[in-house]
This record gives C-alpha cells, structure tokens and sequence, in this order.
C-alpha cells in the first residue's frame, strides 16, 4: 500500500517536474539486473536494441544527448518502471560509502533538484516507506556489484544531497573493497 503511494507521487510529480533525472544518470547494473532488464524488453517487444554500455560499470545505454535509452519522453516514464536499475528505485535517496568507519551513509537529493525529495522531507510516513525500499534495494545492489564497479560508482559525485543517516556495512561489502 505504501509503495502504491509512493508510485502514484512519483508519476504526479516527475511528470510535472521539468529536471530530468534520467539524463546522464548511467544508474550502475548488476548481471542479475541485466539479464532481469533484458527478459522484459524481450517479453514486451519494446524494440530497443542496445541495452547496455560497459565501462568500469555497466549501466543502460544512452541517446546521442545522454539520455537513458529506457526513457519514454512522450510518456516522461520508465519503460522498465517495474524492474529498473535499484538506484532509480531507490532515487531520491543515494548513498555512498565511508572506508574509515566502514558505513554505508544514506542521503536525500534537496528539494531544489527534486520536487519529490521536497515532498518527502515534509510526510515522514512516505519517507519512512521509502526509505525501506531504498534502503533494500541499494543493500542488494552494494552485495551483487563486483569491487571494481563498486569503487568506479563511489567516484561519482552527489553534489545537493544531504545526509540522512548511515549503518554499517556488510563486512562482505567492505571486504571487496
Ligand atoms: S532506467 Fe528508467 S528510471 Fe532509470 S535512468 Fe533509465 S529511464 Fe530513468
């Protein structure tokens, strides 16, 4: 029920909102994912062909301008909503990783360049039901990700999020590290 919700603010607002989260977004993507991603597209004859680019980390292909190839802009929705990359799931909530202490840290995008994340930081039970489901999906994603593309992901800078919390980190995750 909460995620239906959550659903139902994401497709409001992201509709209306004219910053487009997936451009240039390059969300990192497990084997697991890929393949899930890949039977989808098949099932569903969605007719796109590339779906993924292969650097330090995978992640979907791009249009000439950056633009997830999973990006519907007449509809301004996911084409794989149901099963898309864990950080789009989990967005507007990112995370990074602090070797020192050894935690994941959790942060929210601000409401500046996110109208969702500004709505969240007012209703805390939306937030709580989001967090949840952030907080499972980058757990798996951090646990299935090889250390190389780990490490590639942690370069990557967050700028206009702040800190919401941190936990420590499974000691397999640092392990790879
Ligand atoms: S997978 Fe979907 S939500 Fe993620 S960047 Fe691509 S279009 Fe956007």
């Amino acid at each position: 029920m909460a995620d239906k919700t959550a659903k139902s603010y994401t497709s409001d607002i992201c509709f209306k909102c004219n910053i487009i989260c997936c451009q240039d977004a390059k969300p990192p993507l497990t084997r697991q994912r890929q393949k899930i991603i890949e039977g989808y597209i098949k099932t569903r004859q969605l007719g796109i062909t590339k779906l993924f680019l292969h650097g330090e980390y995978s992640f979907p292909a791009v249009n000439e301008t950056g633009l997830c190839v999973f990006y519907d802009k007449k509809t301004r929705e996911c084409l794989v909503h149901t099963v898309k990359p864990e950080t789009c799931r989990a967005g507007p909530i990112t995370f990074d990783i602090n070797l020192k202490t050894g935690k994941i840290e959790w942060y929210l995008k601000t409401a500046d360049i996110c109208p969702l994340a500004g709505i969240m930081s007012n209703d805390s039970n939306l937030f709580k039901a989001h967090f949840k489901v952030a907080r499972e999906e980058i757990l798996r994603l951090v646990c299935e990700l090889d250390g190389k593309a780990l490490r590639a992901i942690l370069k990557i800078e967050e700028p206009e999020t702040f800190k919401i919390g941190e936990e420590d980190l499974p000691p397999e995750v640092l392990a790879k590290l």
